[in-house]
């Protein structure tokens, strides 16, 4: 069964003709979904009870449910959500202040995952830790955004893509969520407040640019060499720096906005002067920007952060050459990295309960949530 919420209005009215139903109940039944916010056919009460019958018998109405949800008002907020085949992800709602992308604003920003884990395997990341397990469909990304406004009440303007998964190793879903999420009977947000975050998928990152919308690019580079990046990032052996950076050369020149480099700094493995002044070069050439995150410990992983003193050298030698860059060290600074991580933790404490697990003595999620 699939989600009404991975449908366009344009398919939603030809299901409807296909049902023998006019094309104003579709209109009608979107007008639920994205204005009045109601997922539930049972509760779209211009509906006649025949045509509330068939849709829940047509289409599954709730594909997430809130398995935990952690953080209050003024800070990060934290949602793990349980999908219908029991898989579960992790949305993170990021409050008005800590601007990702260093402009004082009030956006609030949802950082929503596109896969259940990821196969991409990055040394540092807790999202690939357990391998990859299936792409989430349009309707289960376009519901972590309603269900977190639902869930929080509060509206949201901005959307990253830097959750759990690689979104371009899913880039049918992802387009067709974006669509909905973008246009202007569905979430409407809009497209320049839409930003995709890629390990680097070189093909995806070329139909990015070549297809219509606006959206944002940010690439997770973390290494400013192939020697840095491979040891690292196994996608860089597929896709090195060079053909990366060109990569990156063609979105620019299609989309005529700037791209973001994010940047984590990793101790002793990518927090070099050289390191700084080679994505200095490589940043101004492309005349992007670079968010630079301290690394955000991940349990079972062994990589740290470097010092301040460290970092604030790094931040001085990277502007030196004019590169447009900012250090992310606020409360939010593990927002993107902890996604995953919340997961890991809940589905090892689930395996405790059931009497499998090696890692039973942490601490439950719910626990430390202090809400729900
Ligand atoms: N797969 C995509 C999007 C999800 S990851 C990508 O890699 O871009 C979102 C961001 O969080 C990426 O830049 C990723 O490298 C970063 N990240 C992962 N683990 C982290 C950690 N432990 N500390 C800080 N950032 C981390
Ligand atoms: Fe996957 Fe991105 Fe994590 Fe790499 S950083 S393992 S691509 S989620």
């Amino acid at each position: 069964m699939h989600s009404i919420k991975s449908l366009t209005l344009d398919e939603l009215a030809g299901r409807f003709a296909d049902l023998g139903e006019p094309a104003y109940r579709a209109r009608q039944v979107i007008e639920w979904l994205y204005r009045k916010r109601v997922g539930r056919f049972g509760e779209m009460t211009n509906l006649p009870a025949a045509l509330r019958e068939k849709l829940s018998a047509e289409f599954d109405e709730q594909p997430l449910e809130v398995a935990c949800r952690t953080g209050s008002d003024d800070t990060t907020r934290k949602f793990l959500f349980r999908l219908r085949d029991g898989q579960m992800v992790e949305t993170v709602l990021i409050p008005a202040s800590p601007a990702l992308y260093g402009e004082a604003s009030d956006r609030r920003t949802i950082c929503i995952s596109s896969q259940v884990g990821c196969a991409y395997g990055c040394k540092f990341c807790a999202s690939g830790l357990d391998g990859w397990k299936r792409n989430l469909d349009a309707g289960e990304i376009v519901d972590q955004f309603l269900r977190v406004e639902g869930e929080s009440g509060e509206r949201i303007n901005n959307i990253v893509f830097m959750g759990m998964g690689e979104p371009l190793a899913n880039y049918d879903h992802l387009l067709r969520a974006i669509g909905i999420l973008n246009a202007p009977w569905g979430a409407g947000v809009g497209a320049r407040h839409i930003t995709v975050s890629t390990s680097g998928l070189v093909p995806r990152i070329r139909d990015l640019a070549d297809q219509p919308l606006s959206i944002r690019l940010a690439i997770s580079l973390h290494g400013a060499t192939d020697e840095v990046r491979d040891r690292i990032m196994p996608v860089n052996k597929r896709y090195p720096l060079a053909e990366l950076l060109e990569a990156c050369r063609y979105f620019r020149g299609r989309k005529k906005q700037k791209l973001t480099f994010e940047f984590i700094l990793i101790k002793g493995v990518n927090d070099s002067l050289a390191q700084a002044g080679e994505l200095g070069r490589i940043t101004t050439r492309l005349d992007a920007k670079v968010n630079v995150i301290p690394y955000n410990t991940v349990e079972g992983l062994s990589w740290e952060r470097p010092s301040e003193r460290v970092q604030d050298a790094f931040m001085e030698e990277l502007r030196r050459g004019g590169a447009v860059a900012t250090i992310r060290r606020e409360k939010g600074h593990d927002i993107a990295a902890a996604c995953g991580q919340l997961r890991l933790r809940t589905l090892a404490d689930e395996t405790a309960e059931t009497g499998g697990s090696t890692r039973g003595s942490e601490k439950p999620v719910a626990a430390d949530a202090g809400v729900n």
